[in-house]
């Protein structure tokens, strides 16, 4: 049963009414037609299950039978802090990030970010982020979508994260503590903020920036790993051991 996102407005009262992208996906791609039923959601609002009632050009209508609530947000809230990686990486991450849980997802630029961000792509890039993160999150069946910021300077972002119950900065320091000990038999946080440096790492300097911050340096063990692929081993290991993984 796939939930399909609509836009805010799409449901007026018990009529639903669907176009652009995601009629066309259901019309062409689906081959859905009217009578048949759909499960369709706001981004962290209630599903409903809508009876198809009219499929015109490009447009579809339908009827709201039922509604299921959203459940509460699952704890603890994460955001992933991820210094801006090469292409596919960045687009990898994003989706990973978001089948494991993330709510917010903060592209950083640190001080060996290679990638710079563009202004005059940063919109473009901005809804495409977005759009991985949308299509993640239809695909992994979440209640919810992730949030994209715009990339965020580290230091902004870690004085941001003051409120944040738990943060931690994935550093790949030799003898550092692991986060499996960190994590194992403590308890959730409401909220966890993790870190995670660019190909050439973070600096030492924006470890300590971080630990003055309330960061705490944990390491994953000796694998030096990729950028993406340290986001997705953070996050089973968190979910694991404080969320619904495994
Ligand atoms: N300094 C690394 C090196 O020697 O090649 C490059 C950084 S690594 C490719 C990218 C990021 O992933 C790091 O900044 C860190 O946040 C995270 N990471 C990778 N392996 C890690 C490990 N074993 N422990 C903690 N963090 C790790």
């Amino acid at each position: 049963m796939p939930v399909f996102f609509i836009e805010r407005g799409a449901l007026q009262g018990k009529t639903v009414s669907l176009s652009g992208p995601l009629a066309r996906h259901l019309k062409g791609s689906l081959r859905v037609r009217p009578g048949e039923h759909v499960w369709l959601a706001e981004a962290g609002g209630p599903r409903y299950e809508v009876r198809i009632t009219a499929a015109d050009h490009d447009r579809l209508t339908g009827q709201v039978l039922s509604t299921l609530p959203s459940p509460p947000p699952p704890l603890p809230r994460i955001t992933v802090g991820l210094a801006l990686i090469k292409g596919d990486g960045m687009d990898w991450a994003i989706q990973k990030a978001t089948e494991l849980g993330a709510e917010h997802i903060v592209p950083l630029v640190t001080a060996r970010t290679v990638v710079r961000p563009k202004a005059a792509r940063a919109s473009q890039q901005a809804r495409r982020w977005q759009n991985i993160a949308l299509e993640a999150a239809q695909q992994s069946m979440r209640w919810d979508v992730p949030a994209v910021a715009e990339p965020t300077s580290f230091d902004a972002w870690c004085a941001e994260s003051a409120a944040t119950a738990c943060r931690l900065i994935l550093w790949e320091k030799p003898g550092g503590r692991s986060l499996g000990d960190r994590l194992r038999g403590t308890p959730r946080p409401a909220s966890l903020a993790l870190a995670i440096g660019p190909e050439g790492g973070f600096e030492p300097g924006e470890v300590d920036l971080a630990e003055r911050r309330g960061f705490e340096a944990v390491s994953l063990g000796a694998r030096i790993l990729r950028s993406e692929s340290a986001v997705l081993a953070t996050l089973a290991i968190a979910q694991y051991e404080w969320g619904e993984l495994g």
